[in-house]
């Protein structure tokens, strides 16, 4: 019998494409970044990301969102959520390979490592990474409370993910979550009303009662939180564990999880504390910089997060259009296409040369190779200039990757249409952790705050005198600097100085015809749609350069 529905023309799905060794802009960051890091390690991780039975992970882990369990069958309060199989699966990958508050206790370059690892694991599934990144932001922060550090800091570091819900000292891994975020007020914490009561002291310190709420508390079932509660002394930052020291369960109550639009294998929650058992870690009243140092570095993987969505759409987006066909040839050899995907490419590069230039910063400065000073200025003022630029990109990249796809980019098919599930999860990072506006105006701080002009000249001299066309992108943010004390201009500041800054790296570290693509495209002229790239620039290569791994499946054992 004649078949009525014969599927041809239609792409096979992304898999078992190792994501490292497709990645050339991520190896070619790294090698300029750290070139003594571990090739063996992002082998394996690549591999294993890109596999089939992974991915099948991150559609399940996604399709079958946590569950809210407030009550037991009795009536007792049990608040605790229930994930899919798959959920745990990711999470115990995540901290097998060392994405989470590792670095903290390895040697330099551990947190360089650290975030190209967790870029290339984005390219799996990004929202199992809210815990993971959050108990990288506030481990060190433990360091100010001694008995916290001692009895906490091994789990935080340990990679055997244990995602049962027991008292600490019974689990083999530990996560950390953080909680700032109440109704009337996320952005200005200053305006949170939880109230921290002293109740004497005990294992960890100082012990307060919370009574309170948080309106924003991703990743409930983590082990413990740091919140930010008013105490006598003012604002203060408190461990809140999700068990008593005493080893009874802690009056966390969760009211319910949030119907997000993505990011939906994280159990984002609302939850109450009813006299919930706390510590104080670090001088009460100085709350707020202490969760401004976390925030810097759950803002790095913001970027790092986005930098590594954008490489996922790209590589479906190049891998659908070397296989389709219209018009009589591949989509991927039609010149207007071409320009698209070579667009794209481009900003992929630039996103994930920029995120990294942060983690280096990072780890300098975390590990006292900082002579000059110039890694702590860089530090500080690239975290808002990354998070601002990369995540602002992110949303209309996932748009543009998903219509290169055409209908099929916009359809969900049970988990199955990854696409549609990164465009969905993309605009997170931008909002999380400090929304656009806010990492505009923390630009302006970070300017009244160091010699970002001589860091700027110092870091971008190469470039400099390589390039008018950068030359004259440096003029133009310095001359700006000069004004900054305009809020209303402080967007435009802050992606004024992600070009530069993008175009230096790629200088650095790119090949030259990606660099002068981005010069031509970025600075000469500024274009509010992908796919307007001059016909001039071989598109051809910097699509090549682009293109993922072919398949090679995972072997096992
Ligand atoms: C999925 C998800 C999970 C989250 N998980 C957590 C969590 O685990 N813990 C936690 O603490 N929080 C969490 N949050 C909360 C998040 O960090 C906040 O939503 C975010 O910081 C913004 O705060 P807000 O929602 O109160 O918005 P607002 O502070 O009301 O800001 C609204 C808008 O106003 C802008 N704005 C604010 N002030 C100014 C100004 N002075 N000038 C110009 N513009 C301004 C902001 O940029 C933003 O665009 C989560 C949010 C989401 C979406």
């Amino acid at each position: 019998m004649a078949g009525t529905h014969e599927v041809t023309n239609q792409a096979q799905p992304l898999v078992d494409s190792n994501l490292y060794a497709g990645h050339r802009a991520l190896q070619d960051a790294l090698a300029h970044q750290h070139p003594g890091y571990d090739r063996a390690r992002f082998q394996a991780l690549g591999a294993e990301a890109g596999s089939a039975e992974m991915q099948a992970h991150a559609r399940l882990a996604n399709a079958f969102a946590p569950v809210l369990q407030t009550h037991d069958l009795q009536g007792r309060r049990i608040d605790q959520v229930e994930f899919h199989p798959s959920y745990h699966a990711l999470m115990s990958a995540a901290l097998r390979h060392r994405l989470h508050a590792t670095p903290w206790s390895e040697r330099p370059g551990g947190h360089i490592e650290r975030a190209a690892a967790f870029m290339l694991f984005t390219g799996l599934e990004p929202s199992v990474l809210c815990p993971v990144s959050m108990s990288y932001a506030v481990t060190p922060a433990l360091r100010a409370n001694g008995g916290l550090q001692r009895d906490w800091g091994p789990g935080l570091a340990a990679t055997t993910y244990d995602g049962r819900f027991l008292p600490y000292t019974a689990k083999t891994a530990l996560t950390m979550g953080m909680g700032m975020t109440e109704k009337q007020g996320g952005s200005d914490v200053r305006a949170n009303t939880t109230r921290a009561e002293p109740d004497g002291a005990g294992a960890w310190g100082q012990r307060h009662r919370l009574t309170g709420h948080k309106w924003f508390f991703s990743a409930p079932m983590c082990d413990a939180f740091l919140v930010l509660a008013q105490a006598p002394g003012g604002l203060s930052c408190f461990f809140l564990p999700r068990w008593t020291a005493g080893g009874e369960v802690n009056r966390i109550q969760i009211q319910r999880l949030k119907h997000k639009l993505g990011n939906q294998a994280n159990a984002s929650s609302e939850v109450e504390f009813q006299d919930a058992e706390a510590w104080l870690v670090g001088d009460a009243g100085r709350g707020v910089s202490q969760i401004l140092a976390m925030g810097a570095l759950t803002r790095l993987d913001c970027a790092l997060g986005t930098a590594g969505l954008m490489r996922q759409a790209l590589a479906i987006a190049l891998h659908h259009c070397a296989q389709r066909q219209a018009f009589g040839k591949p989509l991927i050899a039609q010149p207007l296409m071409q320009s698209v995907l070579a667009d794209l490419a481009l900003e992929s590069e630039a996103a994930t040369a920029l995120a990294l230039r942060l983690a280096r910063a990072v780890d300098r400065t975390e590990h006292g190779q900082d002579a000059h000073g110039l890694e702590a200025v860089m530090r500080r003022v690239l975290t808002p200039v990354a998070k601002f630029w990369v995540c602002k990109r992110g949303s209309a990249f996932a748009q543009e990757a998903m219509e290169c796809l055409g209908g099929n980019g916009y359809v969900e098919a049970d988990g199955a249409g990854v696409m549609a599930r990164i465009y969905r999860e993309m605009p997170v990072n931008s909002i999380w952790e400090g929304a656009g506006n806010i990492m505009a105006l923390d630009l302006l701080r970070a300017l009244r705050s160091a010699d970002v002009a001589d860091a700027l000249m110092s870091e971008t001299a190469d470039a400099r005198a390589a390039s008018p066309a950068v030359a004259r992108q440096a003029a133009r943010v310095t001359a700006a600097l000069d004004g900054a004390a305009d809020e209303a201009g402080a967007r435009a500041l802050a992606r004024d100085t992600a070009l530069l800054l993008q175009a230096t790296l790629l200088h650095a570290h790119s090949p030259a015809e990606v660099f002068d693509a981005f010069c031509a495209s970025r600075l000469d002229a500024a274009a509010d749609v992908f796919g307007l790239l001059p016909a001039r620039l071989p598109l051809q290569a910097l699509i090549q350069r682009a293109m993922p791994a072919p398949p090679t499946p995972l072997e096992t054992a």
